[in-house]
């Protein structure tokens, strides 16, 4: 489980970026912080990745402080970010440590099996359309088993109908593992698809009670 409690940002040049941000995110959550340019989403989503550090307040992943990036966090970003020049399976491999062979051929294509591209593994990225990419990028984050993956614009740079059918994939995803998914979106439309929570993030630091939140129920 994911805890905030009162996580502030105040950049070098003065710009709160973020303040006194409070939020608990349950394991098998799925919740989406929507919000419009500027008010803080990259941000706080580098807060949780441990990216950046924080002006003040608590970050905790099951329990450990977060302050760099967290072996229990995974991460997509809105492009892929392959390595160009390792195959598909070694991309995916690329942050396994410590495991013999097999069991990392396993998780490899356990993850790629999860994103529907176990056939793909030994082709190049740049054979992969920008959704197979991404596909990659999310079977990538998989295969260390976060205990919440997180997820940055992941689909907007997508044209409609694959962003459509990765946020579809993404859903059945979640119903399968009940994986524990906080998704940054400028995109109400695709946080009410992917998400059975939604924290609207206002422009307005300084006040707490500028964050509204909005339950939805699915099953
Ligand atoms: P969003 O992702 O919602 O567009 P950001 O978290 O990127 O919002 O930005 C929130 C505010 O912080 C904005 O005013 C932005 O200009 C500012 N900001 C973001 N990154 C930096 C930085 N590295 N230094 C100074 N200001 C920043
Ligand atoms: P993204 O939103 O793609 O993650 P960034 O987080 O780098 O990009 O930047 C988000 C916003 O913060 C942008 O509007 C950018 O102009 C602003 N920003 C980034 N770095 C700085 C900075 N050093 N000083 C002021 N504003 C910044």
């Amino acid at each position: 489980m994911l805890e905030l409690h009162r996580l502030s940002k105040t950049y070098p040049n003065g710009t709160a970026a973020l303040s006194n941000f409070s939020l608990e995110v349950r394991a098998g959550e799925a919740v989406a912080i929507v919000g419009g340019s500027g008010c803080g989403k990259s941000t706080l989503l580098r807060l949780i990745a441990g990216l950046e550090n924080a002006t003040s307040g608590i970050r905790r992943v099951d329990g450990d402080e977060i302050t760099e990036p967290h072996p229990k966090i995974g991460l997509v970003f809105q492009e892929p970010r392959l390595l160009p020049w390792l195959s598909i399976e070694e991309n995916v491999a690329f942050g396994l440590e410590g495991l013999d062979i097999t069991e990392k051929h396993q998780r490899v294509y356990a993850a790629l099996r999860s994103v529907g591209l176990d056939h793909q593994g030994k082709k190049w990225p740049r054979e992969m359309s920008g959704g197979m990419a991404q596909r990659v990028a999310l079977a990538r984050a998989l295969v260390v088993q976060p205990s919440v993956l997180l997820l940055d614009e992941p689909f907007s740079a997508l044209d409609a109908l694959t962003r459509s059918r990765l946020q579809d994939h993404l859903v059945r995803l979640w119903e399968e593992t009940r994986m524990t998914l906080v998704l940054v979106t400028h995109d109400i439309e695709e946080a009410l698809v992917v998400a059975n929570r939604v924290i609207v993030l206002k422009p307005h630091p300084g006040r707490i009670d500028d964050m509204q939140e909005v339950s939805l129920t699915r099953p």
